[in-house]
């Protein structure tokens, strides 16, 4: 057992969020459309329908390979591979085994701020299959999702803990959202996962333990561990290890052998006639890297650096990149990012639903005020959150309260003396080492005040007073 690391690689399916399929003009977005409206005999592999393939994929698939920094081979082709299930109606699926799309590159990432890469192997096109709804009366079959463009991302065996397989997923997610190509949800099937493992030494494969079919975050890690602790019993018991494949039963959180390598399939590729070999020219490819965004590791540290965020808060600022560019907005019209950031990641964060729930210009006004003093740091909570709920705009609302915060020395001493006479046992509460009773204090004149009252300065004052 010793000098056995873990070694994973990970196998990821993305479906690219085209208007169209990949060899037909049926609509692609098939998550909530009624079973079987979105075919055509093309896509249901009808005797003589040919396939024409769909340029936007191809423009996706190399907006991701550039993005990783792969190498785009200039010529690629598709192949069949054939089988038989019921939900593929052809017999066959068009995929690209012998020349895929793109080679090598790498995804940089982080795990609790230490940065990681993960080398690709290669990246594909390929089209999906439909699916079988198990129901009491049987299987049925939805057609809707053959054909729908895929993009199969290889990784290198580089991951080596389970957990860092769940970060790597994670942030090619963020990756794909900021590429605009796919909206790489685990739950709605956008991004699927199998993961192989081994217990090996020097970082090379040793017998695979390949799980398929994963689809959350959670469940690619607990499978993995699940896994590894399937390998390391086997080892240590001095059994030898044979490939297997697993399913994930996500409830029980339990492996489900499949099957033994030993019947592996036998696809019979063979070279699709139906398709011209896939030719990417030199202007197609400068159009796609031209029109790269900021990628997220660039994104990421400039985040870190201009603004001073922390690891864990440019994480989940770049998970959606709506949120970031949110974010990015409210920091310029704030002038500063550190509190834009709070005030996105403690009050505006729990409303969001994919989109803002508050103009960044009004949030932005907001801080100000806060930061000018104008109103309290309650006063202005309780804004955001009216603002949010209701329907009136933040800028109404303020000048509704026409609300100052009160940072009147005499008048803020007035109303702490007001408070002491009024609750002479918390004065003694204080005195008598309690000094929690300081915060019922400032929470009673809070109260009186509507949460107007400047409430550093107040706790200063009660702390002058209550020491005399
Ligand atoms: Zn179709």
């Amino acid at each position: 057992m010793r000098g056995l690391e873990t070694v994973i690689g990970l196998e990821i399916h993305v479906q690219l969020a085209t208007a169209t399929k990949l060899f037909c003009g049926c609509r692609a977005d098939y998550f909530a459309a009624p079973p079987n409206t979105l075919t055509c005999p093309v896509c249901l592999g009808m005797p003589g329908a040919l396939p024409v393939l769909n340029r936007k994929a191809v423009e996706y698939a190399l907006r991701v390979a550039l993005a990783l920094g792969a190498q785009v081979k200039r010529r690629s082709h598709f192949d069949r591979k054939n089988y038989f299930y019921p939900d593929l109606p052809k017999g066959y699926q068009i995929t690209q085994r012998q020349v895929p799309l793109a080679v090598g590159g790498e995804l940089r990432f982080w795990v609790e701020g230490e940065e990681r890469r993960v080398r690709i192997r290669e990246l594909h096109l390929e089209e999906d299959a439909g699916k079988l709804v198990h129901t009491p009366a049987g299987a049925l079959v939805d057609m809707n999702r053959c054909g729908v463009p895929l993009v199969e991302i290889v990784t290198e065996p580089d991951l080596r803990t389970p957990g860092e397989a769940k970060e790597f997923l994670r942030a090619l997610r963020t990756l794909l959202r900021h590429l605009g190509v796919s909206g790489a949800d685990m739950e709605k099937g956008e991004l699927r996962c199998d993961a192989n493992l081994s217990l090996a030494r020097d970082g090379e494969w040793g017998v695979k333990s390949e799980i398929k079919n994963l689809n959350s975050f959670r469940g690619v890690e607990r499978a993995l561990a699940a896994a590894a602790a399937w390998q390391r019993e086997r080892l240590e018991r001095g059994e030898e290890i044979r490939l297997a494949t697993f399913g994930w039963d996500e409830g029980r959180e339990r492996l489900l052998l499949q099957r033994a390598k030993e019947e592996a399939h036998d696809y019979r590729y063979f070279p699709e006639p139906d398709l011209v070999p896939l030719e990417v020219s030199e202007e197609l490819l400068e159009k796609v890297r031209a029109g790269l965004p900021e990628l997220p590791w660039a994104r990421r540290e400039r985040f870190v650096r201009e603004y001073r965020l922390s690891s864990r808060e440019v994480e989940v600022l770049l998970g959606e990149p709506e949120l970031a560019d949110y974010f990015e907005r409210v920091a310029a019209a704030v002038g500063e990012g550190r509190e834009a950031a709070n005030w996105i990641l403690t009050e505006v964060l729990r409303f969001w639903q994919g989109s803002p729930p508050l103009p960044a210009e009004e949030l932005a006004l907001l801080i100000q005020k806060v930061r000018k003093k104008e109103i309290s740091r309650t006063t202005a909570k309780e804004l955001l959150e009216e603002a949010i709920g209701g329907k009136e705009s933040l800028e109404r609302l303020l000048a509704g309260r026409a609300v100052r915060q009160l940072t009147d020395e005499a008048e803020l001493e007035k109303l702490a003396r007001e408070a002491m006479s009024q609750h002479p046992q918390a004065v003694a509460d204080f005195q008598a080492g309690k000094t929690q009773a300081l915060g019922f204090l400032v929470g009673q004149v809070m109260r009186k005040t509507k949460g107007r009252a400047d409430a550093s300065k107040l706790a200063q004052i009660f702390q002058r007073l209550l020491a005399s």
